[in-house]
């Protein structure tokens, strides 16, 4: 990549010929939201709010919440802020939240499903977000977590846009990839979570370093499952973006975009390079690199054949 399409990143994202894609970033609290908007992010892609309250016993009251959702929002006036309600399970436990018995707890109660058992616990974070976006004069997007079921993104969504607050899931389960037009007639976004919907996917613990080809985001069944998700959101007119580590890959980026993803949201380091190698190359190019992706048996072969049509 040349040096000066890195240097001079400024953002706003968009391929060479002008196709707009939006570079977020990936934050966890308003330090890294500040970093963020000086690294030329256009907003946030993905706060993941379980990171704040990893190590706590008890729930953070709802005016704890509010204020460190508000410094966030703070840090990108005006500009897109997706909040993601508590991912809290598997990976990311919390003791007021998930319970510590479960045999298989990537497979169990985490993420939105943690409302079935404490409904309390969305609706008071919810009400935060509602307290921070009303501090802020901001209308945050609001996201959850390992949605597998149409009647689950309803439910959210009616409980997000009764407080004026607008909703989406992630897609990270196969089943929401499957029917993600259907879940686009109850919610205004999509955003796919490459990192566990490559773990569902291909059944493969995204923890486990053995299994680490499996998981591998250049999975061609794995860009399957995103292509039509893409497509959902182009036939719903609605924005549907890439929040997983698969975003953090400048090439695999462009590939994103080939498949018609609309923004790619990925920690700050990365921004500059996703936004800087996107803006050196054409859309169409992007899209023959994603179909040849998509053709590969494996992951080694789709990043060849992307990168054969992407290289300057
Ligand atoms: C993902 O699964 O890709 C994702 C963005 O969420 P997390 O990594 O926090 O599970
Ligand atoms: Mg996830």
């Amino acid at each position: 990549l040349a040096a000066e399409a890195l240097a001079g990143y400024a953002g706003p994202g968009r391929t060479r010929d002008g196709q707009v894609v939006q570079i977020l970033a990936n934050v966890q609290d308003g330090a890294g939201a500040r970093a963020a908007a000086d690294a030329h992010a256009e907003g946030v892609g993905l706060f993941r709010t379980e990171l704040a309250f990893l190590g706590r016993a008890q729930e953070p009251s709802v005016e704890e919440q509010a204020v460190g959702y508000a410094e966030v929002l703070a840090a990108f006036p005006g500009r897109k802020v997706v909040i993601r309600t508590l991912d809290a399970g598997s990976d990311k436990p919390l003791a007021f939240a998930t319970a510590p018995d479960e045999a298989n707890p990537a497979l169990g109660v985490r993420g939105l499903r943690v409302a079935r058992r404490d409904p309390g616990l969305l609706e008071r974070q919810l009400d935060a977000v509602a307290e921070a976006a009303s501090r802020t004069g901001s209308t945050p997007w609001v996201m959850a977590p390992m949605v597998a079921t149409v009647p689950e993104a309803a439910g959210f969504a009616a409980a997000v846009r009764s407080r004026g607050l607008v909703p989406g899931v992630m897609v990270e389960v196969p089943s929401a990839a499957l029917h993600a037009e259907r879940l686009l007639a109850h919610v205004d976004f999509l955003s796919i979570g490459t990192n566990d919907l490559s773990q569902y996917a291909l059944a493969a613990d995204r923890l486990s370093a053995d299994l680490a080809d499996l998981t591998d985001p250049w999975q061609p069944a794995l860009l399957e499952l995103v292509a039509l998700t893409a497509a959902a959101g182009r036939r719903a007119g609605k924005p549907v973006g890439v929040c997983g580590e698969a975003a953090a890959d400048p090439l695999l980026g462009c590939v994103l975009v080939g498949l018609g993803i609309t923004s790619l949201s990925c920690a700050t380091p990365a921004v500059a390079r996703v936004g800087g190698r996107l803006s050196t190359v054409d859309l169409d190019t992007c899209e023959r690199a994603a179909e040849a992706a998509v053709a590969a048996d494996e992951p080694q072969a789709a990043r060849a054949a992307a990168r054969a049509l992407l290289a300057r």
